[in-house]
Formats: C-alpha cells, structure tokens, sequence
C-alpha cells in the first residue's frame, strides 16, 4: 500500500532529549507508521542563542538510539532563510506586512488603556497606518477583521478548535529587525516545502495553529491535518523543558524510556512488549494505528 502521509518531528536544539521531546518524537513517528507513511526530522535552529552547539547532533544521536530515523535527510532552518524571505516578499507583495515599532511595554500600556480587563493580549493595530516616527522592531502581518478572522480546525487529539486572530492575537510578528524569522512564518514555509500532510506536536503549540493555518491560506499552501498530544509537566506545572529541570534520558534504560512514553500517550503496553526495540515498535504502531488510524466500531 503506498500512502500519501507525510509527517515530522521538528526538535529545537535547545536542550537534550528528555522525556517530554520522545512523547513528541515518538507520536509524531508512530502516526508516520500506522499510516504506512514517510517521516522527517527538522532542525528548528533558528534562534542562534538558545540553540546549544552539538545539541542537534545529540538528539540526532538519541534518537536514532530509540530506533528513530527519518525516511530523508534531516532539514535545518538555518540553511532555508532564503525560503522564508520568499514568503516574506510574496505576502508584502499582497499588501499584507507593515513594519511595527512598538516596544512590549508600549504594547502593554495600549492595552491597559483602550481594553477592558481580562481580555486577551492581541496586539491592538498601533503602527497599522505607519511608524510615527519611530524606528521599525518587527515586521508584523495584517490579520483580517470580522468573521473573516474565525480560524476553525479540528484536531485530531482535541476536536474542534476555534481562535479569532483578530481578538485573541491581533497582526502577528513574522521578523524582528534584530533577529530571525519568526517560527510561525519558517515552520509553515517548511512544512509546505516537505509536503507535511500531518503535523503530529505538543499541545503548547495548539494555540500557534490558527495563525499557521492563516498563513496556509495567505500563501495558497496546502493545510496539513493537526494532532496537538499531551505535554509532559514538571512538578511546576509547566511544560517539562531543561529550565525546569528535564532529565536528558536515561542511555542505559532506551526500551524503559520508550515504553513509559508510549504508556504516556495511552498506549496499553504489556511487559513484553518492550522486550527488544524491534517488539516494542511492533505493539507501539499497532496500538497507535488501532486508536487513531482505524476506525473501530464503536
Ligand atoms: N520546534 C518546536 C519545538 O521544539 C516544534 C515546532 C513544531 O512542531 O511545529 O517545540
């Protein structure tokens, strides 16, 4: 059977694997599977200073330790600037972009004055008909007002999902004038360029789907289908990562590893099932494939 699925895993190298990146990695790997389909690694390495040297190279490392490897060669965004400029210029062209010269405090202020409280923190417009004067900081896009705002999708994991862009958002940043593209510009550009059909990921980038869709659209880019899984939380209640204390993964326990991640994303994993690499993949594609790929009767 030949499938037209495309996924990836899209690590920053910002930090070792731990335990919250493999529930990631091997979610977005074991939908590849279950549907008989490619997968891709994509170097997110952008941010030059919270990229750490040999830190791609060590998830690289790890993940082909764990029985990961990508079906091409593994892509890295800090070889493809030359793409997002091309988005860039093609959205300019359409009218869409306009330089901001707004500082976070000066953004706080406005909304402090002109919007009731409680409602959430979209950029309010201020440089939508020029700088005043002021040196431009980003590059911001133009979101539509009205209905035509209202992204819906649904997701695969989470159901139906709903954002306005331009109450929950406002025009969104896709360069700064000091530092690199944007990620919802350089993702979206990416992933069309591989032709991702699905996009398996974290549930912290849920709310960073409705203005990636809208780039999608701006771009006349296919829309890939959207599964956001579970994060893993540190005992702060945040999304577990190395500033609060992530473990690297344990090298001298992978299969323990790889089966906890499985049970993570609610796969049944009996004992033996993670006797050997080769075993564990086995049950791991089949469960994964039983939940989320066949429809079982109800
Ligand atoms: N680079 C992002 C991260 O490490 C993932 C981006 C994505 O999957 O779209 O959280």
């Amino acid at each position: 059977m030949t499938s037209r699925y495309r996924g990836r895993f899209a690590p920053s190298p910002t930090g070792p694997l731990h335990r919250g990146s493999l529930v990631t990695a091997l979610a977005s790997y074991l939908d590849a599977r279950a549907h008989g389909g490619k997968w891709l690694i994509r170097i997110e390495d952008l941010d030059e200073p919270r990229c750490l040297p040999g830190m791609a190279e060590d998830i690289l490392d790890t993940l082909a330790a764990v029985g990961m490897r990508p079906d091409e060669p593994v892509s890295w965004q800090h070889r493809r600037v030359a793409h997002y400029q091309a988005a860039f210029d093609a959205l300019d062209a359409q009218g869409l972009i306009y330089p901001c010269g707004c500082t976070r405090r000066e953004i706080a202020d406005s909304l402090a004055n002109t919007r009731a409280r409680h409602t959430t923190l979209a950029y309010p417009g201020t440089c939508r008909n020029g700088l005043q004067g002021k040196a431009p900081r980003a590059w911001r896009l133009r979101v539509p007002d009205g209905d035509a705002a209202i992204i819906s999708f649904t997701d695969r994991w989470l159901g139906q999902q709903r954002q306005n862009l331009a109450t929950e958002v406002g025009d969104f940043v896709l360069k700064r004038a000091d530092g690199p593209w944007a990620y919802q510009l350089a993702v979206v550009v990416d992933d069309a360029e591989a032709g991702i059909t699905d996009v398996v990921r974290g549930a912290d980038l849920l709310d960073s789907t409705a203005r990636q869709i809208y780039l999608q659209q701006c771009l006349k880019m296919p829309v890939p289908g959207y599964m956001h899984v579970p994060l893993v939380l540190a005992q702060d209640g945040e999304k577990l990562s190395k500033q609060n204390g992530a473990q690297p993964l344990d090298r001298s326990a992978l299969l323990s590893e790889l089966a906890w991640a499985a049970r993570f994303l609610g796969l049944p994993m009996t004992s033996d099932s993670a006797a050997t690499l080769e075993r564990f993949y086995e049950c791991a594609i089949a469960a994964w494939g039983q939940r989320w790929v066949t429809c079982s009767p109800a």
